[in-house]
């Protein structure tokens, strides 16, 4: 009965300390809080109130919302009271944390640390770096500031905990950051040093080329000038100041036409337009002035020097004087003309003997000598057409090359042609393919020479047993005689070239008689007909010569 009865009283008396717990974890709560600043305890005493001096309510929620950890311990190092800022840095409870060794929260190699920041904070305000557990594997870097403080207790040690994770983790980027710049930086610092050494040694070699330019520009014969895509002269070289005694400010930009001969200058300028415009090379012979006031023949040469772009950027022009050769061909067209007009005489008067000999009782003379009779005068007729187109050249040459005009008939032309050819050249055959008769304003006879003319290098640059065609076609308001051979044909650049006077295609194998003029002649005679001359033609495969001449009646 005893036995039950103390039983009793213990439960009643656990029951009584169960409740007195709740109710004193529901006060520290309340005061946590902040809910309550003073209490009233019942001890052996009586009633005693205890009110809460040193945290009151606003402090205490300023230090419960701190986002550093707040910690103050006792000499004996354990926790008296911690925030729960800490709570979470230890990941323990906050009820737990409270009662613990401040070390137990610190892994074993850095407790020495801590010890002795604590030991030395006692005396003086101390901070140190020191890495807590946050728990689970990971240790946390934070900041102890340590200070001690009055309490009504007495004195105990105040310690406030920044996490430096996210600092840490922030100062570590940063550094990599610095280090990556640095790295960026010398990289920009070599390269800049290897550029600034190569602009250096380009600088040096575009100094040298300038000056060979100059050097060079200066000291050949002609007289050179560079100008910008709208046709401007940028620059001259000295042998242009030399020879003009000017200087840019005169002949710069256009002034040159000042000094070009006026006769020649319609020329110049348009041929120089016609370039600017096509890009293609200028070249135009004209007479400069010089210093002294005398006129000297020159050729003037203009090539584009172009980008990648395929854009010009400027011009590049030399004038060579070429007055000397000028009064050379000028002599020696003299020299021409007065010796075939001196050949003609006894040439006529040899022919008109040689026709008086085949006239001579014919039956009487040997066939051997009838022979010799034909072969001279076949020969006689060359050296009569040589002599003749020598005369033609000084003519033109002379701006002598005069001939009544007449309405001509392009069938009894072509006509002419075809018979004179099948007489004259009986081992080849000959098409006449002329188209209806068209009616021209001309020289038959001029424009028969011409015809025969390309007629004859037809066969003359063809194979034996080859065919030549000569026929008309009309074209728009011109009609087009052409003649076709099936011969040795012609590269373009041969092409651009056999128009000029004593011209003739260096061709070993191929090498026939001929002194370069029939085509001079040809294209001189069409140009005074106001028509034009000129040629299909493709290497080994054969030429076409057309003549197109204004029609008269369409
Ligand atoms: P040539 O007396 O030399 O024939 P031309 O003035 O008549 O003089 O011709 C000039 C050059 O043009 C010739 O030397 C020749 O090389 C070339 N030529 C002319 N006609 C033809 C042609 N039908 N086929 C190939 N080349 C030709």
């Amino acid at each position: 009965m005893e036995q039950k009865n103390s039983n009793n009283s213990f439960l009643a008396e656990i029951e009584e300390l169960r409740q007195q717990l709740e109710e004193a974890t529901d006060t520290i709560h309340a005061i946590r809080t902040g809910q309550v600043d003073a209490l009233v305890v019942k001890d052996s005493d009586g009633h005693q109130l205890y009110t809460l001096k040193t945290a009151d309510q606003t402090y205490r929620v300023f230090i419960e919302k701190m986002n550093e950890g707040a910690v103050t311990v006792n000499r004996d190092g354990i926790v008296l009271y911690c925030n729960t800022r800490f709570a979470n840095m230890a990941d323990t409870p906050l009820e737990d944390a409270i009662g613990m060794p401040i070390l137990s929260f610190v892994p074993g190699d850095t407790k020495e640390k801590l010890q002795n920041l604590i030991k030395s904070s006692w005396e003086k305000d101390c901070k140190q770096e020191i890495t807590i557990k946050d728990g689970g594997d990971k240790d946390m870097h934070c900041l102890f500031s340590c200070t001690t403080i009055e309490l009504d207790s007495g004195i105990a040690l105040s310690l406030i905990i920044t996490d430096l994770t996210i600092l840490k983790a922030t100062e570590k980027e940063l550094k990599l950051r610095n280090e990556q710049l640095e790295e960026a930086r010398s990289i920009t610092e070599m390269l800049n040093e290897s550029l600034e050494v190569t602009v250096k040694e380009r600088t040096h070699d575009l100094t040298i080329s300038r000056e060979h330019f100059k050097l060079l520009t200066n000291n050949i014969v002609q007289m050179t000038w560079t100008n910008l895509p709208d046709g401007n002269v940028s620059s001259y070289n000295q042998r242009w100041y030399d020879y003009t005694g000017l200087n840019f400010a005169t002949t710069g930009d256009f002034g040159w036409q000042e000094l070009v001969h006026p006769d020649d200058l319609a020329e110049t300028v348009e041929n120089f337009k016609r370039s600017l415009q096509s890009g293609e090379m200028f070249e135009v012979e004209n007479r400069y002035r010089r210093h002294d006031g005398v006129y000297r023949w020159h050729l003037n040469r203009a090539n584009p020097l172009k980008n990648d772009k395929d854009e010009i950027i400027f011009w590049v022009g030399t004038a060579t004087d070429i007055e000397d050769q000028k009064r050379e061909m000028e002599r020696k067209d003299e020299f021409i003309g007065i010796a075939s007009h001196e050949l003609k005489t006894p040439l006529t008067s040899l022919k008109g003997y040689l026709q008086l000999i085949s006239a001579y009782n014919k039956e009487e003379l040997p066939p051997v000598i009838k022979n010799y009779i034909a072969k001279a005068g076949g020969s006689l007729n060359k050296l009569q057409s040589l002599i003749n187109d020598l005369l033609d050249v000084s003519k033109i040459k002379a701006g002598r090359l005069e001939y009544a005009v007449n309405d001509v008939n392009t069938n009894d032309l072509v006509g002419q042609c075809v018979e004179n050819a099948v007489h004259m050249y009986p081992l080849y055959t000959f098409e006449n393919q002329a188209d209806k008769n068209y009616k021209i304003y001309g020289n038959q006879e001029r424009l028969e020479q011409v015809l025969m003319n390309l007629v004859n290098n037809a066969v003359k640059y063809s194979h034996i047993n080859k065919t030549v065609r000569i026929g008309t076609e009309q074209r728009d308001g011109y009609v087009r005689i052409s003649v076709t051979d099936e011969g040795i044909g012609l590269s373009n650049d041969q092409k651009s070239k056999i128009f000029e006077r004593f011209y003739r295609v260096e061709d070993k194998k191929n090498m026939t008689s001929g002194l370069g003029m029939g085509l001079y002649i040809s294209h001189e005679i069409v140009q005074n007909h106001k028509g034009c001359i000129g040629v299909d033609s493709e290497l080994g495969r054969g030429s076409t010569f057309y003549v197109e001449l204004p029609l008269l009646v369409e």
